[in-house]
Parts: structure tokens; sequence; C-alpha cells
């Protein structure tokens, strides 16, 4: 009998079947790596500028590049009113910053003309559906962006798709590939219990970066494989047969999208974040 491939599982998939799906996978990854509990990454511009900064560079370099502007400048009005060359030359370790500065510098005049301060700490008091709209209103911020601020700042039910959440959804039968990145952040938004989507998303790019590798997923050690489309259609091949797979060097989950996690903030007691 022929196989069911990925793509033809996900058609064949109720909406109802999906969410159960979804719930499962939750509740392996849970146990995989951890609970985790939101804890706020800090203000929401910082947390959108951050994201701007961790685009196409490693979140070492976004980090540092952010450690850098905040260093160089007092507050976000004194980087809105600097020259684009300065904020590029402060932000420069972070890679693209000839794009990146004047990115920065017109969303906060954007923020400025709207809101007459140059912060997003008003968000925190508009329903979730009008912050989203509020922050795709400006030119250069996408549905990734618009997610990590909602999500990691004001703990939002928002969640951000980056490559790795994407590639292991679409593998797991989650979302059907031909859909993209932009459209994928409410297909897949729609399948989780809003409470689990931090947890979702964290567990998700750990899963991707340690397991469900780009090139050659180790689904031999994976704990999703039981409800994997990818898996379950024999498209895994030898790498599935695995039973014995070496897992890499443990190395904790300490930035997303140039963010710190919680559990890596100054203070922080929360120790349920394994390494990965
Ligand atoms: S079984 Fe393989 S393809 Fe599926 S999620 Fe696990 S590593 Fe990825």
């Amino acid at each position: 009998m022929a196989r069911t491939t990925p793509s033809s599982a996900l058609e064949a998939a109720s909406p109802v079947a999906l969410r159960q799906k979804a719930a499962w996978l939750c509740e392996a990854l849970d146990a995989e790596y951890g609970t985790l509990s939101w804890r706020s990454h800090g203000e929401p511009m910082g947390a959108l500028v951050m994201t701007i900064l961790s685009q196409h560079t490693s979140d070492k370099n976004s980090e540092r590049a952010y450690d850098n502007l905040r260093r160089a400048f007092p507050n976000w009005d004194a980087v809105r009113t600097a020259e684009v060359t300065e904020i590029a030359d402060t932000i420069r370790s972070g890679g693209l910053a000839d794009a990146k500065a004047p990115r920065i510098k017109s969303v906060l005049q954007a923020i400025h003309e709207k809101q007459g301060v140059t912060n997003l700490d008003f968000l925190e008091s508009l329903p979730t559906e009008t912050a989203r709209e509020y922050l795709l209103g400006f030119h250069g911020v996408g549905p990734k962006t618009m997610a990590c601020v909602l999500m990691f700042s004001l703990g939002r039910p928002v969640l951000p798709v980056d490559t790795h959440v994407f590639r292991v959804s679409h593998r797991l039968g989650l979302i059907p590939q031909k859909i993209g990145e932009a459209k994928a952040h409410n297909a897949l938004e729609a399948l989780l219990a809003p409470e689990r989507v931090y947890a979702f998303h964290v567990h998700m790019i750990r899963h991707g970066r340690r397991v469900c590798v780009a090139l050659r997923p180790r689904c031999g050690a994976c704990v999703l494989k039981e409800h994997c489309d990818y898996f379950q259609s024999g498209a895994a091949g030898e790498t599935g047969k695995l039973t014995a797979v070496t897992r890499p060097a443990a190395t904790a989950v300490r930035t997303l999208h140039g963010m710190k996690t919680p559990d890596s903030l100054p203070g922080s007691d929360d120790d349920a974040v394994p390494s990965v």
C-alpha cells in the first residue's frame, strides 16, 4: 500500500484533529524540555528594536549591537533624533547596519508622530488584535516582528514563526509548506491554546536547533515522531531508523531573536528550562 505523504495527510486532517495533534505535541515538548512560564523580556520598544536587529544575523551579534545602542544613547528619543550614520556605526557588529539603522530610526519617528512619545508602553492597555494591527501598520514591521513584541514583551498569545518553527511545523504536518511563513503565524496560532503559545515557540526553536535540524533531521531521537507526518510517511529514511543518536553537547537556549530568555535574565530563579 502506498505511504501517505505529509501533504496528503495534512489535507485529510480536520481542524479538530489538528488542534488535538497540536495539544499532544505541546505535552510532548513540555515533557522533553520542561514546562515554561512566560516572563517579560522587557519593554515593548526594546523588544521591537531588538527584533529588527536580530534579522539575518546571529543572536550573539544582535545582542551585542543592542547593548551598544543602549549604551550609546540615553533613551529612545535620542536614537530617534540621531543621524542614521551614527546609529549605523553603533550597531555595526549586528550586521546589515546600513539597512537596519534607517529602519529603526523611521519606526521610532513614526511611533513618535502617532503617539507624541517614543515608547510603546501604551500597547499594554490595548486588546491584542488592536495592538497587532497597530504594529503591522509600520513600514518594516512584519508578522514575526510584531509577534515577537507582543509575545516576549507583553505575554500575548501571538506566535512568532521563524525558520525553525516553520520547518518543524511543516514536517510535523501542522501546516502545508506552500502556506509560507507570513500566513503560518495565524494558521499555527489557531491550533494552539493561548496559554501554550509561548512555550510552543521556545520549545520548537529548541527542537529545530537540536533534533529537527534542516538538512538531516534526527528522527531516531525525536520524541515527536509518533505524530510526525514526515516520519510516518517514511521520508526520514535511514535517519529515521536510528535508535541511538548522540545528542549534541548541551547548549541552553539563552537568546531568542536576540532577546534573553526569562531564565537567563539577571536575578532569575527559574531553572525549569533545560539545556538542549
Ligand atoms: S520525527 Fe523527524 S521530521 Fe519529525 S519532528 Fe522529529 S526530527 Fe523532525
